[in-house]
């Protein structure tokens, strides 16, 4: 039988790989911080990681078991971390896997949070160079002798530049360099890891897989396809029998066990709850964008839209030929003149509030919230504007939420 596809696997993976109890549909979650053996080798030997199994809370159990089987399953991946939040899995695998002396290639368009973080990590001593990702020449140009990976997003937030995720795939593969990649933005089906020879997915999965605001998550899945016996900052003592799993035992020992963030058991399930329907929220989402983006284009009230999906986007191109989808975030500039703050407050359905993924559609100034801590010549050098409006859009009927713009622009 051929494989079946994400959407199939989103809904059955919980109950085929991972055979909860009594024929139910989700793994039961444990509150269990501690956990018993009856013989005390199998204690030491899952110690020594000569067998699977728990042995405490913070390192793993068996809710964050399942999450990560699922999750792997979907990225096409062969092992998945989990963390508390998206920030988590982000900090805890570059903490456990860079160190001072060493240079990472870093996108120049980043989610605000990671950004701020890497200045703790440059203060922690790892160099960074910050490049724009939509081209392959900038990135190469910045490869050092000290350089160990490259690192973006698929597409960025606020303004929805779109990396070259192939050629960048493809130079780190030849380089021997980790290709990190945040596929926040653009879950499967829409971004193949595999195919742009990506070497560690990051996700927020608070966002879209969560999706209904209500549960924080953050993972890391290992696509297999890098050679960690070429990666000098392994420890002996994560150099475990099989090679490829070098690089998730140590992000397992250093980032989750060590920094400690772990994702609570009922977090977990409510993460594989909503990666049941994460591809139909997601389509609906993106289908909404479009036509959103579309009608917003129209509007003489509208300076500029930012969207993926429309063929004047800078990186329309690489959109449409590297990812199955153009993601469910615009960003919009109202012309000069009206407030962002008051236009937003004319909207009646739509929330003022941060967050993206959501069911619920969402905008807010990026400038001043956001944006706000970064400056704003860091933020011009992001294609940042000073009244830009971003908005996550949800899977409300397309027609209430073009009918919620009419009547907002119709008071300008
Ligand atoms: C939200 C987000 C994060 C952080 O995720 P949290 O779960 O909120 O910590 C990281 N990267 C991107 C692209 C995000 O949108």
């Amino acid at each position: 039988m051929t494989k079946p596809g994400v959407t199939t696997r989103q809904v059955h993976a919980d109950r085929q790989l991972n055979h909860p109890a009594d024929g139910a549909v989700h793994t039961s979650t444990t509150n269990a911080v501690l956990f018993e053996f009856e013989k005390t080798q199998d204690l030491v030997d899952v110690f020594q990681g000569k067998k699977m199994g728990h042995v405490y809370g913070r390192s793993s159990s068996g809710s964050m078991a399942a999450l990560q089987t699922i999750i792997a399953d979907m990225e096409g991946g062969i092992a998945t971390a989990c963390f508390a939040t998206g920030m988590a899995a982000i900090t805890s695998t570059m903490l456990s896997l860079f160190k001072a002396g060493d240079h990472l290639i870093v996108s120049q368009y980043l989610f605000g949070n990671t950004r701020s973080f890497l200045d703790t990590l440059m203060d922690l001593g790892v160099e960074l160079t910050f490049v724009d990702v939509t081209s392959i020449r900038d990135v190469i140009a910045a490869k050092q002798d000290n350089t160990r990976a490259v690192f973006t997003e698929t597409i960025a937030n606020p303004v929805t530049q779109v990396a070259d995720l192939r050629a960048i795939g493809k130079w780190c593969e030849e380089q021997k360099l980790l290709f990190m990649v945040d596929n926040t933005m653009t879950p499967p089906p829409a971004f193949d890891a595999k195919a742009m020879k990506v070497s560690l997915v990051l996700n927020s999965l608070t966002k879209y897989h969560g999706g209904h605001g209500h549960v924080l998550g953050g993972a890391v899945t290992d696509m297999g396809n890098f050679d960690w016996t070429s990666f000098s900052n392994i420890k002996p003592a994560y150099q475990v029998a099989d090679e490829r799993m070098w690089g998730i035992t140590q992000i397992r020992k250093k980032g989750l066990r060590d920094l400690g963030a772990t994702l609570a058991a009922q977090s977990a399930h409510l993460i594989s709850v909503g990666i049941e329907t994460l591809s139909l929220r997601m389509a609906r989402s993106t289908e909404n964008a479009m036509k959103l983006a579309t009608y917003l284009e129209s509007q003489d009230k509208i300076e500029r839209v930012y969207y993926p999906g429309l063929s004047n986007h800078p990186q329309h191109y690489f959109a449409r030929e590297q990812l199955g989808g153009y993601g469910a975030i615009l960003s919009f500039d109202l012309v000069p003149g009206i407030d962002p703050c008051e236009f937003l407050d004319e909207l009646k359905l739509v929330l003022s509030a941060t967050h993206l993924g959501d069911t619920r559609t969402l905008a807010l100034p990026v400038a001043s919230t956001i944006f706000f801590e970064n400056g704003q010549r860091e933020r011009a050098r992001m294609g940042i504007t000073e009244t830009m409006i971003r908005m996550s859009v949800g899977i409300e009927d397309t027609d209430d939420l073009v009918a919620d713009f009419d009547q907002a622009l119709a008071k300008f």
